[in-house]
């Protein structure tokens, strides 16, 4: 069976005092959850979580990464750098990197790559913007997105990706999918994983619901046959409201 994963995903929130503090107060409360958690952090918070979360049950994720080893790009960050410092998960194609940071499904594919030839699970991201739903186009977007993340990656390789379904339109604005709807597009990506595999490696793989995830809603969204967790933006900020999450 699939290990469901909570993931909180800061965005650009928190100083390292913060984090620090969020940490403490996070850790007694999801320590018995058979959930896997994952706080995923910007990179200036990174080695002080990654140093508080050792000996718990929470692991810590970066947001993005570079697909190139080293070299002249100021600004960003490989993956050995984020495996120095003991991070273990990252979040790739984030719908916010490929509006703001240009982004393409072909440097989502890179990165992926990359992350799991290094050890790195990626958290990749896909979803729908409100137009493409409305144009009845959610599910050639999803399987666009999916098809060429996953392409090149091995059959061997490609369990070890969690897939994130973010509706664009759902991210941060407090409306979320249907539970019912997030679903069924979420079955659909698993189809279209076991064309591209086997149906074996399909049900392996984990996916996510995101968009709007919290406290009241979360139970609903975990209740669904296909959905593997949540990545959760504005209701991960708060301690109290990520472990409500973690023990939903
Ligand atoms: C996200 O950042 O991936 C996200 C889903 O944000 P929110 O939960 O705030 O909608």
């Amino acid at each position: 069976m699939r290990k469901p994963i909570i993931a909180g995903n800061w965005k650009m929130h928190k100083t390292v005092a913060e984090g620090l503090a969020f940490m403490d107060a996070i850790k007694p409360e999801v320590s018995g959850t058979d959930v896997e958690v994952l706080v995923c952090a910007p990179f200036t918070l990174l080695p002080s979580l990654v140093e508080a979360a050792k000996g718990t049950n929470i692991k810590i994720g970066a947001q993005n990464m570079h697909y190139e080893d080293h070299g002249a790009f100021t600004g960003e960050v490989s993956a050995d750098m984020l495996l120095d410092i003991g991070v273990t998960h990252v979040i790739i194609g984030h719908s916010e990197r490929r509006q703001y940071f240009a982004e393409t499904d072909e440097t989502v594919n890179l990165k992926t790559r990359k992350a799991l030839s290094k050890g790195l699970t990626p958290v990749v991201c896909c979803g729908e913007s409100l137009e493409q739903r409305e144009a009845g186009e959610t599910k050639t977007v999803c399987k666009t997105q999916i098809v060429k993340a996953f392409e090149n990656i091995s059959l061997a390789d490609a369990s070890k990706v969690v897939v994130a379904y973010e509706p664009i339109w759902a991210i941060g604005t407090g409306k979320t999918s249907s539970s019912k709807d997030a679903n069924d597009v979420i079955a659909y990506i698993r189809e279209v994983l076991a064309a591209l595999y086997s149906t074996e490696v399909s049900e392996e793989i984990r996916i996510q619901y995101g968009g709007s995830v919290k406290p009241a809603n979360v139970e609903e969204i975990m209740n669904e046959t296909d959905i593997d967790g949540a990545l959760v933006g504005g209701a991960s900020l708060e301690a109290d409201s990520f472990v409500q999450l973690v023990n939903f």
